[in-house]
């Protein structure tokens, strides 16, 4: 027998493993994720050496992990087939903290009990989480190649021995003896749930060898580790259904290795509908994020912009330690750098699809009213999301985009133009569109709430301003220019008259009283003041229960152009009957009021004055 020889921990090690055996009880179940993953690194490892040296996997079974509790010996083994380490590499491994996560642990270390217990949940503790459960530890390992193997042993405090096994397999087997209080991990069941939690996706099998059942806990289904080429659409499919629990094919699935500044896999989808609960404010969203195919967390917020919330998928990168917590996903700049390849990724995807495939109106119908959040939420990517944002629009039937309207535009337009409003087929209508039309200039029509907010932010494209047409008209030159040659318009002085006749009428109701170009067919309208609440978002807000009194902002508009309106210009004029003037313009107010869209002030009052007039035309 060889003799055994006695090693003490470097200091670091010692402090590490001080803290992880006193302090680290709520989570002990990590522990089996963390040497699981080890056991998956460690077939990595060996796969990727026997690339070069194909000697090494000579008659080397699959790959896998075996889990093999002993009831009556109170210890719960830990078996693969990998790559192993010989006597140095022991050594080094377990005995001295080299490698990232817990050598930037041992860094942090300050001494303070309690400061240090804080670190714990902020890195890796690896290997050393074993002694959270076990008061001994043994491994048994074999290099692959190599013509002896090793016996490792340690009870955690300062030392470690090793001594040469010769009949250990290549691979590793941890044992552990576990304390008195954690013998629930001899439990199938308990293992067996643990497993599905954290290392479902590893992707080779996990085994539970209970005497002589073999069962297969994980479905060993990291699908994003292989290469696309060796993926069909029917796999992806499967796995983008057991991953969003839908039952639809995705509409677009992305699957890709970043390489480089930072490094990480991704296989991300766009459903093909829209989920039921895509506006519920307490929906689960973010994508799952694997730390080298062990599973972190499956909300991880960090990694998605807001307005690509409904897209899912799996992050798996080396760049994290294993035991990151919520507070370190929150801030590290590691999740900032992969979301913003992620969305630069999915802009490219997204275009493409839309290049190629006729499908891009049903993914804009379903996912559109969100997207378009990233006009104001993005603005450093406002030029590669713009282009892809689909609207509808006074001139043609189906969506269309920004840059199919500049095409459209007519000599002399300047500005790109739109109305918002709650129905499409009521906006169509809308008197503010007249004069608009009549010039063959188009508007487009927006009916998401969101239309609302984001025309603040974006504002401009292609050198043209994005305008709603109840913007002041000042803001219509063009309009103005256009309309030189239309019907005689109502004189200058005959419309000072006419608006302080209307303003002296209205003046609880209006703010102000003007002429405008933007009516054709109709005599009136209304508008919001300038840099006030449009009349529709002031709706969204009655209905949503912020109401305020509103109508002090409205400016009344007059269509000087308009027969009824010169005709009441000349009643004024002609100093017709007070009491008849202000029955018309009461008339003409609720008009304006209904064609927005809201209640009258007095129904019947209206009703009398209308059929008075009636009356007297007949
Ligand atoms: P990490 O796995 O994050 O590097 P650990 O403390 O868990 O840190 O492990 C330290 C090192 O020990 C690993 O990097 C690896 O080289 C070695 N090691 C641990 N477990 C195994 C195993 N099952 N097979 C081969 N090598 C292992």
């Amino acid at each position: 027998m060889s003799k055994t020889e006695k090693y003490e921990f470097q200091a670091e090690v010692g402090k590490v493993l001080d803290i992880v055996v006193n302090a680290l009880y709520s989570h002990s179940e990590i522990f089996l994720r963390e040497l699981i993953s080890n056991a998956s690194d460690a077939a990595d490892k060996l796969r990727y050496s026997a690339l070069t040296h194909p000697g090494l996997m000579k008659d080397h079974g699959a790959f896998e992990i075996i889990l093999r509790p002993d009831k009556a010996q109170k210890t719960l083994a830990i078996v693969d087939n990998g790559i192993g380490m010989n006597k140095e590499e022991l050594i080094q491994n377990l005995g001295t903290i080299a490698r990232s996560g817990s050598a930037e642990f041992a860094a942090h270390l300050t001494g303070d009990s309690k400061k240090d217990m804080n670190l714990i949940g902020q890195f890796g503790v690896g290997f050393y989480s074993a002694f959270m459960v076990a008061s001994k530890v043994e491994v048994f390992t074999r290099k692959a190649g190599d013509s002896t193997g090793w016996h490792w042993t340690s009870e955690g405090a300062g030392s470690f021995t090793i001594d040469e096994d010769k009949k250990t397999p290549t691979g590793t087997t941890i044992l552990l003896h576990l304390k008195k209080q954690f013998e629930e991990y001899l439990d199938p069941m308990r293992l067996r749930f643990i497993v599905k939690q954290y290392s479902d996706h590893v992707s080779i099998p996990i085994i539970l060898e209970n005497g002589r059942d073999k069962e297969t806990l994980n479905s060993a289904s990291a699908l994003w580790t292989r290469p696309k080429t060796e993926i069909t659409e029917e796999q992806y499919r499967d796995f983008y259904r057991s991953l969003t629990h839908n039952f639809d094919e995705p509409w677009l699935t992305l699957h890709y290795n970043a390489e480089g500044i930072i490094e990480y896999k991704a296989l991300l989808f766009i459903p093909s509908k829209a989920p039921f609960d895509l506006f519920q404010p307490d929906k689960k969203r973010g994508l799952n994020l694997y730390v080298n195919r062990v599973f972190i967390s499956d909300e991880v917020e960090e990694l998605l912009p807001h307005y690509l919330r409904f897209v899912k998928g799996i992050i798996d990168t080396n760049e994290l330690p294993l035991n990151v917590s919520r507070e370190m996903l929150q801030h590290t700049p590691v999740l900032a750098k992969i979301r913003k390849g992620i969305v630069t990724r999915l802009l490219e995807a997204i275009k493409k699809k839309m290049e190629e495939s006729d499908s891009y109106n049903t993914f804009w119908k379903d996912f559109g009213i969100v997207f378009k959040e990233g006009l104001y939420e993005e603005p450093e990517n406002v030029k590669k999301i713009a282009p892809l944002c689909r609207f509808y629009s006074s001139k043609v039937d189906g969506l269309t985009s920004l840059d199919e309207y500049i095409k459209r535009m007519p000599v002399g337009q300047k500005n790109i133009y739109y109305i918002t409003g709650d129905d499409l087929a009521v906006l169509r209508n809308n008197p503010s569109l007249e004069g608009f039309t009549a010039k063959g200039i188009e508007v487009l029509l927006l009916t998401d709430p969101i239309d609302e907010f984001w025309p603040q932010v974006f504002n401009e494209w292609d050198g043209k301003k994005i305008l709603s047409v109840t913007q002041p008209d000042k803001d219509f030159e063009e309009i103005k220019a256009l309309s030189e040659n239309d019907a005689e318009s109502l004189t200058d002085s005959l419309q000072t008259l006419l608006i302080t006749k209307v303003k002296e009428i209205l003046k609880d109701q209006v703010n102000d009283v003007q002429m405008t170009n933007r009516l054709n067919k109709s005599p009136v309208a209304l508008r919001a003041a300038n840099g006030q609440m449009s009349i529709h978002l002031e709706r969204l807000m009655k209905q949503h229960g912020q109401q305020q009194s509103f109508a002090s902002t409205r400016i009344l508009e007059l269509n000087p152009r308009h027969a009824l309106i010169k005709k009441l210009g000349q009643a004024v004029f002609d100093k017709a009957p007070d009491e008849k003037i202000a029955d018309a313009v009461w008339i003409l107010y609720d008009e304006a009021r209904a064609i927005e869209g809201e209640p009258l002030e007095d129904p019947a009052g209206f009703m009398e004055k209308v059929n008075a007039f009636m009356e007297k035309g007949f």
